[in-house]
């Protein structure tokens, strides 16, 4: 059989310069053998024997941080800086789980309670063969962010990178061998949706996937019969709450900036902006000044890039029409540009929006900012939980213990109080989506134990404790010794 490839054309400039084989479903099982057959060693190492073995993954990936940001701005468009700020996320990563897996996998001792004879602590250990399926917008950040928390853990791994920028993904392949790793712990696979398919359908232990609500229900529903652990990283809509006590200027630059960052195109951007009644034209008047001095298209001085996938720029488009159909009004932008080698869609303000329209009830993943004004901070909450998604959302106020209290109320995984997206490259907290926006969630201590079997051991002390309690056959105690029992131990029932 012919091998297919898999050869992308750079949005920037109509290029192409790279090209990789496309790995047929049918070739899938073989490749995590390979890894399986690696985790053997690689799986019995110490977190002191694996450290030098990551430290070195992660200096590599210092070193290439030029070569990187060429296969990133070629592939996605984006700008040099946002390449490099793209880079400065995994490495954040890298260096947080190299330095900390030992700490963080330290087994955990139970309280002795209620038998205070016997002993116990949960040990926790590598799953096995980590499969990750990444999606384009950060195509390189994403995969490697999954495979340091599973490598670092003990798993050994293979990435599927998305179809749309498999070079970039590639990259961790050649960077890991490159830096010494030992062979087939890190494995990248290429192709679509089929492929990714056959990763969850293998031999894997545990399936990572950052990527569409739609795609990553079909990874659960194969993954389910299994019953084999998913981390779903999925859509999103996040909204944006400014008080009445907020910097103005602040809050509305932020909106403006996460709302068109990497073109929009970005799981914790800014897709909805609530902002109280009280000082609405003041911001309005800040996110105008802000989004004035962007612009959209190719070169140096342009803060919008093109659309990663051209496909994107239809979708966006249909949100922004659907609204101006419902009476929104479009305060600057609202256009897609065409050029003869990518799509690209002008930064966007939308006002006089609501909640009938698409914009603000599902993912618009593009450079489009629709504020709506609300009365109060109860209104505010109440409109931005309007939603099936749940990853991430800010509250803007001076006052940071109300911050703290309206984060709290929030129906999303992750809140930043005066600032937006930080959570999403901060690698020792918790950072997943609820509802439609994920299950499960990475980073932090929570997602490096998603990589290992947890397994609990108990010791008796002295005797076992089923034996001193009188538990053993044949029955030594009178009916009413069990009541006696459970009596002393939980006095406060009587
Ligand atoms: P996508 O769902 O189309 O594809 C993601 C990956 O899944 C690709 O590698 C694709 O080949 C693979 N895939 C598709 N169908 C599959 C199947 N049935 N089984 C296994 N794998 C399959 O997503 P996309 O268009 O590449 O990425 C954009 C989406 O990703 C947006 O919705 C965005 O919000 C989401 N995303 C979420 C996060 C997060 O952390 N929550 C981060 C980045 C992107």
């Amino acid at each position: 059989m012919s091998t297919e490839w898999l050869t992308p054309r750079s949005p920037l400039t109509g290029e192409t310069t790279g090209t990789v084989p496309v790995t047929p479903p049918d070739a899938v099982a073989a490749v995590v053998a390979k890894s399986r057959a690696a985790f053997g060693d690689w799986g019995k190492l110490s977190h002191a024997e694996r450290k030098p073995y990551l430290r070195a993954f992660a200096k590599q990936v210092l070193r290439s941080m030029d070569r990187i940001a060429d296969v990133l701005v070629f592939e996605t468009g984006k700008h040099r800086n946002d390449a490099h700020l793209e880079l400065i996320g995994a490495l954040t990563a890298l260096d947080f789980f190299t330095r900390k897996a030992g700490e963080l996998l330290r087994p955990r001792k139970a309280a002795r309670w209620p038998f205070v004879i016997t002993k116990g602590w949960t040990e926790y250990h590598p799953l096995g063969v980590a499969g990750i399926i990444s999606p384009w917008n950060y195509p390189f950040y994403l995969p490697l962010m999954s495979a340091i928390q599973a490598l670092s853990a003990g798993c050994t791994v293979v990435i599927k990178p998305s179809e749309i920028t498999p070079l970039s993904g590639q990259l961790i392949q050649d960077i890991a061998e490159e830096a010494g790793m030992p062979a087939n712990v890190v494995q990248v696979i290429h192709g679509g949706g089929d492929t990714g398919a056959a990763l969850v359908n293998a031999d894997t232990d545990i399936i990572s996937f950052t990527g569409s609500t739609d795609a990553g229900k079909k990874v659960a529903n194969a993954a389910a019969p299994m019953l084999k652990p998913v981390v779903l990283e999925l859509s999103s809509s996040d909204a944006q709450i400014v008080l009445e006590d907020a910097n103005i200027k602040d809050a509305a630059k932020a909106a403006v900036t996460f709302g068109c960052f990497n073109a929009g195109q970005m799981c914790v951007g800014v897709e909805r902006v609530y902002v109280v009644d009280e000082v609405y034209d003041e911001f309005m008047a800040e996110a105008i000044k802000a989004i004035d001095r962007l612009s959209a298209g190719t070169g140096d001085k342009s803060d919008i890039g093109p659309m990663i996938w051209p496909g994107q720029a239809d979708a966006i488009e249909s949100h922004v029409r659907d609204a101006v159909s419902r009476g929104a009004h479009i305060v600057r932008g609202g256009n897609r540009i065409e050029t003869d080698h990518g799509v690209y869609f002008e930064p966007t303000l939308m006002e006089n929006v609501d909640h009938s329209m698409d914009l603000m009830r599902d993912e618009t993943f593009g450079p489009i900012i629709p504020i709506m004004r609300v009365t109060d901070e109860a209104e505010a909450l109440e409109l931005a939980n309007d939603t099936p998604y749940g990853l991430h959302g800010s509250v803007w106020t001076k006052n940071r213990s109300r911050g703290a209290a309206v984060a709290a109320r929030m129906k999303t995984g992750t809140v930043a109080v005066n600032d937006h997206v930080i959570n999403f490259v901060v690698p020792s907290i918790k950072f997943g989506g609820i509802g439609e926006s994920g299950l499960n969630g990475q980073l932090g201590e929570e997602g490096i134990k998603a990589f290992t079997i947890h397994r609990s051991i108990t010791v008796a002390s002295f005797q076992p404790t089923t034996k001193l309690i009188r538990a053993w056959l044949p029955r030594t105690v009178r009916p009413g010794y069990w009541i006696g029992l459970a009596r002393t131990l939980f006095s406060w029932r009587r």
